[in-house]
């Protein structure tokens, strides 16, 4: 029997568990660990799936026509899933960026042909940032389809519909708790309101980024963790309209560098190479392993991208190359 795929669209979705058994060993962790690697997606991220999902649906809709522009606001992954699907699809691309995200991602907008506006990080500082950025989009182009993924619901829909019952098959329905970032909120709430639904007793976790790890009117640029925003404190009217307030049991928050050092750990031990926003959400699953009362339990944590995006990040390097000074530290597969 032959196994051919016929399009993009086809490869995106059934990503791995991945159980960290080296990475739970070296920690005696109560909990087992699994990874859902986001970057099997066929153009690298988690955001392949809700760019196929509001694509799809606006073509359903009958809103959008070959030849036609997508336009959106993204950190980058958003944008590459969306520019592969309209590459496949025959759409044009215009995407507007803050101006510190990684350069990996800037250069894979290019090639994968994108139009790219850049804001200012300040901006973000606003209140009222993301609903003058999406007027902005709206007003400065008539006329385009704007993808909306703060506020489109095709965004968590399509996680309710794949990520989330994907973790629940591959786990036989075991899944206590799942971890994941919130950018839009897609992730969270979609695929943890899937879960939630199933098994109500089920926990969802956040992992966010901690103060430090935050722009200010003092320091606009700090080492952030790309991708993923704070939720807790934060009036819902600042918060994306995709995001499920109501979703998350708990939030644990982080700095930059545990995030980074979460990813150089994974990397060295398992051998899988994620990208920050990843490291922060393994740092929190790594912490809820650690309590005795979810010794056992099963957590899932979704890694939304690949490390090789930020290897020329624009603060610090994402991953200093002292990975074989990490595995000299711990007493690997012993
Ligand atoms: N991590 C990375 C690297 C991302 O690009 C995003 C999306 N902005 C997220 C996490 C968060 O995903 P979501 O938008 O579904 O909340």
């Amino acid at each position: 029997m032959t196994r051919i795929f016929n399009s993009f669209s086809d490869l995106i979705g059934n990503t791995p568990l991945l159980e960290l058994h080296n990475y739970r060993r070296n920690r005696q962790l109560g909990a087992r660990i699994l990874a859902k690697i986001e970057y099997f997606n066929p153009a690298g991220s988690v955001k392949d799936r809700i760019a196929w999902g509001i694509v799809k649906h606006a073509e359903e809709a009958g809103k959008i026509r070959p030849g036609d522009l997508l336009v959106d606001v993204t950190s980058g992954n958003t944008g590459i899933g969306l520019a592969a699907v309209a590459a496949s699809r025959g759409y044009r691309t215009k995407f507007y960026l803050s101006d510190n995200i990684s350069p990996d991602k800037v250069k894979l907008l290019r090639l994968f042909g994108a139009e790219i506006v850049t804001v200012k990080n300040e901006f973000f500082l606003d209140p009222q940032a993301l609903d003058k950025i999406s007027l902005r989009v709206q007003e400065e182009n008539p006329g385009a389809f704007f993808t909306d993924q703060l506020a489109n619901p095709a965004n968590p829909r399509t996680h309710f519909e794949t990520t989330g019952p994907e973790i629940w098959r591959d786990t036989d329905g075991a899944v206590d708790i799942f971890v994941a970032g919130v950018g839009t909120g897609g992730t969270i709430s979609g695929a943890g309101g899937f879960l939630k639904s199933k098994k109500p007793g089920l926990k969802v976790v956040i992992a966010e980024p901690a103060e430090a790890s935050l722009p200010t009117d003092v320091n606009p640029y700090p080492d952030e963790i790309d991708g993923v925003h704070k939720v807790s404190e934060v009036p819902r009217e600042q918060l994306p309209r995709n995001f499920d307030s109501t979703i998350a049991d708990e939030v644990i928050a982080l700095n930059t560098s545990d995030a980074r050092k979460t990813a150089q750990s994974l990397v060295a031990e398992e051998g899988i190479f994620a990208g920050t926003s990843a490291g922060a959400v393994l740092f929190a699953a790594t912490q809820l392993a650690l309590r005795p009362e979810n010794a056992g339990k099963i957590i899932v944590a979704v890694l939304p991208d690949t490390g090789e995006r930020y290897l020329t990040a624009a603060g610090e390097p994402a991953v200093s190359v002292d990975t074989a000074a990490i595995r000299d530290k711990v007493d690997l597969h012993s």
